[in-house]
């Protein structure tokens, strides 16, 4: 559909809190807009004169064609430079002059437009009235989140295991997350409908911001299929929910896993032969299914650029990102200008859409392998006995099931004793994992089961396989069984 044929959002304000109600715009941003006028000598903001910034230009080396690996782009690495005036002498659309000096409480312009095109491109929002607000980065943009549509004492449901920064986030604010119980593919819809229906409005007033990853969620690594996301779509519709679909993980989508002994030795290549055939391959997001503009997507440059550049951005109602900008506008005001800069001039002018979807395709594939590396190493150590887990379609996390009912002290020790006793048998074999208790939505809650995350982002591959055979050993040790 053309945007001009698209409904209009449906108007979430009402669901604002007072400190988001309450934001006036920033005066000095409004009288930006004179700027513009022919001739304008401006003498009342308080910009600095670019002539005092010390430095004259920035040069990196990025990627030359399709040379992505670490080698490649070190030995044959391409520079680009962005001058002080790159823009007033006709070379670029972005310059050092006006990236480090204050700019609009929206992010830069110039990098608003490429994620806005990028936003269409790939999730293609199904209402007219959408827009895009950069940010530093997801954590920091659900902050703004929660801030602008809880109140303390107000609730937000999350999945039952969730990501610690989303729920720490939530807890300094006063607001608690309701977790809601999760299969194999993240949060599951009837417990979402009995939570919401039985919700018992004297205790506390019925939450309606929701918490999701809906892609390679951290810690689980579950994926939500398409179905499941129309399920949880449609009971957000039901209940009037907002949406923060945080994923950061979004690309990091994978072919299913084959294990090495049922894929007869061959290796087929799956990695997909077009930008068309990569689009189509991802699981729909929910911005895209998002008739109503109930959704606020938080998209992050940390997974697949680098995590300190510190930017990302975030799409939702242009009405709803007004507020946010103001948010933005009293706080960070904007990502750094040097990380705008820097990533303006790889993404746009060095990359444009097109490459970046290759570089996206380059992530996925190396990604796939390491999850792969992995997966073969669980199968040779880790004794099923004791442990399950499901290979990840997405992210990079393994989320093991440690059957704790089969231990030695499972009688004598509660859940998270136990689960202490068993993470410290795995740092004697010098193996550090997460434990499941970390990202309790609700710790105080009822957790039967237990579980440790392990990573595949973070090792390389030698000390990966090494790391998951110390920790077969660990469990073999704490649980008694033979070596
Ligand atoms: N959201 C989730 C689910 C994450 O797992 C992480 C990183 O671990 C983040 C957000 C952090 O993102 P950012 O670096 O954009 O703040």
């Amino acid at each position: 559909k053309s945007n001009s044929t698209k409904p209009m959002s449906k108007d979430f304000t009402y669901r604002l809190t007072l400190e988001s109600k309450s934001r006036q715009p920033s005066p000095l941003k409004q009288a930006a807009r004179y700027l513009s006028k022919e001739g304008m000598i401006s003498l009342g903001g308080g910009l600095p004169s670019s002539a005092y910034f010390p430095f004259d230009h920035v040069s990196v080396g990025v990627p030359r064609g399709d040379l992505f690996s670490e080698k490649d782009i070190h030995e044959y690495a391409h520079n680009v430079t962005i001058g002080k005036h790159d823009m007033k002498e006709g070379k670029s659309a972005y310059d050092l002059s006006v990236a480090l000096n204050y700019g609009q409480g929206t992010g830069s312009p110039q990098m608003v437009r490429w994620v806005t095109e990028h936003t269409e491109i790939v999730h293609n929002p199904p209402y007219q009235d959408w827009a895009c607000v950069m940010t530093v980065g997801s954590t920091s943009a659900f902050e703004m989140c929660l801030r602008s549509f809880c109140n303390r004492g107000d609730y937000f449901i999350a999945d039952e295991y969730a990501f610690c920064s989303a729920v720490e986030a939530g807890r300094g604010l006063g607001n608690d997350a309701v977790g809601i119980r999760m299969d194999s593919e993240g949060m599951i819809p009837s417990h979402l409908d009995e939570v919401l229906s039985k919700w018992d409005e004297k205790k506390a007033a019925k939450p309606f911001l929701m918490y999701l990853v809906p892609t390679g969620q951290n810690p689980t690594g579950s994926t939500q299929g398409a179905q499941r996301r129309k399920e949880i779509y449609a009971l957000a519709q039901k209940h009037d929910l907002i949406i923060v679909e945080d994923e950061p993980y979004y690309f990091l989508q994978m072919d299913k896993y084959i294990p090495n002994s049922q894929s007869n030795g061959s290796s087929e290549d799956t990695t997909p032969k077009t930008h068309e055939e990569f689009l189509k391959s991802l699981t729909p997001s929910y911005l895209s299914m998002d008739i109503d503009g109930r959704v606020i997507r938080l998209d992050s440059f940390s997974k697949v650029i680098a995590p300190g550049s510190r930017c990302g951005w975030l799409t939702t109602s242009s009405k709803v990102c007004e507020r946010l900008m103001r948010h933005n506008e009293v706080t960070v005001q904007a990502p750094s200008g040097f990380s705008q800069a820097i990533l303006f001039k790889l993404l746009d002018e060095h990359w444009g859409h097109g490459k970046y979807l290759d570089w996206l395709v380059h992530i996925r594939k190396e990604y796939t392998q390491r999850r792969n590396t992995m997966l073969e190493a669980c199968e040779k150590y880790i004794p099923k006995e004791v442990a399950s887990w499901t290979p990840p379609a997405a992210g990079m996390f393994m989320w093991f099931k440690i059957k704790n009912e089969k231990h030695p002290s499972y009688k004598t020790k509660n859940l998270v004793e136990l689960e202490h006793e068993i993470f410290e048998a795995v740092i004697d074999q010098k193996t550090l994992l997460a434990k499941g208790s970390w990202f309790f939505a609700e710790p105080e809650g009822d957790h039967p089961d237990m579980y440790l995350r392990a990573t595949f982002a973070a090792a390389e591959e030698g000390a990966m396989v090494e790391g998951i055979r110390r920790f077969g050993t660990a469990l073999r040790v704490s649980f008694g069984l033979p070596a």
